[in-house]
This record gives C-alpha cells, sequence and structure tokens, in this order.
C-alpha cells in the first residue's frame, strides 16, 4: 500500500518530465499549471488518478480536456512498481532497476509523442548505470554489455534512418550497461517482434501507411521493462495502454 502510494505520487511526477523535457521547459519552475488556459493548479486538482475522475478528465477553470496520458502514466507507474516490489529489494541494484523502470517510461511516451529520445534522459542514465557497475567492480562487463547492442542498432540506424534512429541506439547502449549485452539483444528482439505484431493490423486496416513516422522507442523500452521485471503481464498491459492512448 505504500509502494502504491508513492508510486502515484512518481507518476504525477514522471507526467511533469514527460510534458516539459521535451519542450525544454524548466522542471521545477513554475508550479503546476494547467497547458491550455495556464491557470495554476491547487492541490485539490493534483491528487494522481482521482482528480481527474472527479473532474471528468476536463480542466476545473477552463473545462478543456485533459490529455488522458496523466493518468495513464499515473496508473501504469503504479503496475510498474508493484511488479518491481514483487522482484526487488530496495537496496541499492534495486533502487538503480527502479531508476531505469520509470526512465523507460518517460522515454517510451515522449518518443510516442515527440519521436525523439532526448540526451538530456539517456546521458544520466548513462553515468548513473557506469557508477553503479563501477561499484560493483564490474565496469568492464558494462562496456561491453552496451557495444554489442549499441553498435548493432547504431550501425542500422546509420544505413537505414527512416526505421531507427540514433535515440533507439543510444537508448540500448545505456540499457546494456546495465543488464548486460543478452538481455538487452533479447528486448531488441522482443521489440522487433511486438512492433511487427502491432503494427500490422494497423497497416492491413489502413490506420497507417508505410510513410507515417512509427516510433520503435516505445516498443523497445516496454521489451527492456519485460526483461527487466520478466513479467509477460505487465509488458503487455504497458503496450495496451499506450495503444489505448495512442488511439485518443
Ligand atoms: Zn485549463
Amino acid at each position: 500500500m505504500l509502494y502504491f502510494i508513492f508510486a502515484l505520487i512518481i507518476g504525477s511526477f514522471l507526467n511533469v518530465l514527460i510534458h516539459r523535457i521535451p519542450r525544454g521547459e524548466s522542471i521545477v519552475f513554475p508550479p503546476s499549471h494547467c497547458p491550455l488556459c495556464a491557470h495554476r493548479l491547487g492541490v485539490g486538482d493534483l491528487i494522481p488518478v482521482l482528480s481527474y475522475i472527479f473532474l471528468r478528465g476536463r480542466c476545473r477553470y477552463c473545462h478543456h480536456r485533459i490529455n488522458p496520458r496523466y493518468v495513464v502514466v499515473e496508473v501504469l507507474t503504479a503496475l510498474l512498481t508493484l511488479g518491481w516490489a514483487a522482484k526487488f529489494q530496495p537496496d541499492l541494484s534495486g533502487v538503480v532497476h527502479l531508476v531505469f523502470l520509470y526512465l523507460l517510461l518517460v522515454i517510451g511516451f515522449i518518443d510516442l509523442e515527440h519521436q525523439i529520445i532526448p540526451n538530456s534522459l539517456v546521458l544520466p542514465a548513462a553515468v548513473l548505470f557506469l557508477l553503479y557497475r563501477l561499484y560493483q567492480g564490474q565496469l568492464l562487463e558494462a562496456f561491453l554489455g552496451s557495444l554489442l547492442p549499441g553498435g548493432f542498432l547504431f550501425a542500422i540506424a546509420l544505413f537505414y534512418p527512416q526505421g531507427m534512429g540514433m535515440g533507439d541506439a543510444k537508448l540500448m547502449a545505456v540499457a546494456g550497461a546495465l543488464l548486460g549485452w543478452e538481455k538487452t539483444v533479447a528486448a531488441i528482439f522482443i521489440g522487433s517482434c511486438s512492433g511487427t505484431v502491432l503494427l500490422l493490423p494497423l497497416l492491413c486496416l489502413k490506420k497507417i501507411n508505410r510513410k507515417t513516422p512509427v516510433p520503435f522507442g516505445p516498443f523497445l523500452a516496454s521489451a527492456l521493462i519485460l526483461v527487466v521485471l520478466e513479467s509477460k503481464v505487465m509488458a503487455f498491459l504497458f503496450r495496451w495502454c499506450e495503444y489505448t492512448f495512442l488511439s485518443f
């Protein structure tokens, strides 16, 4: 229960990151406000999930619809935290992996909306993971772990930039530093397969065409979450929620 409340609060913070980082806004200032009418939000507007339900998904001041992403991210953060608590202890390794899971959620949603994976998220993660592996005395393993998956995607991004961005390659290099190359390559495989399985029906139904830019980041992020938690249910839920959000 304590984890659940903690997760809802973190979820609100992740929403702030998802909204503000790609727009180059400060994370701390200004305080939370409605993105449409800029009215500053009070405590009653900021209760995770409940505010959204009570306000029926609309801003209290300008009555515009609130992006359903806010509530989706809050619920996903709670699910991720519960999945994490089932597998990890709240020790150093656990905390580093929890930060990674939250980061993947933020990156997945930013890439879905803006087709970018910001360096301002990937670089601090790289530093954190390398310091953590150094502390464990596994710095060499960390470098080797990022070399194969990072290099592989880097090569694809170089020769086939429509299908793969440099951001994807950087993300997987950073993931490899923490998880090792085996799990990271598995995540690339799962991400590619799930991407194909989910996009083929959309292609057939002509909801998208071959030229529609489809970010690969959300698939990679979901696959990494699956690999970290080793839970099929979690990754399925995550992807399902993403595509519910995408269809709005
Ligand atoms: Zn408003």
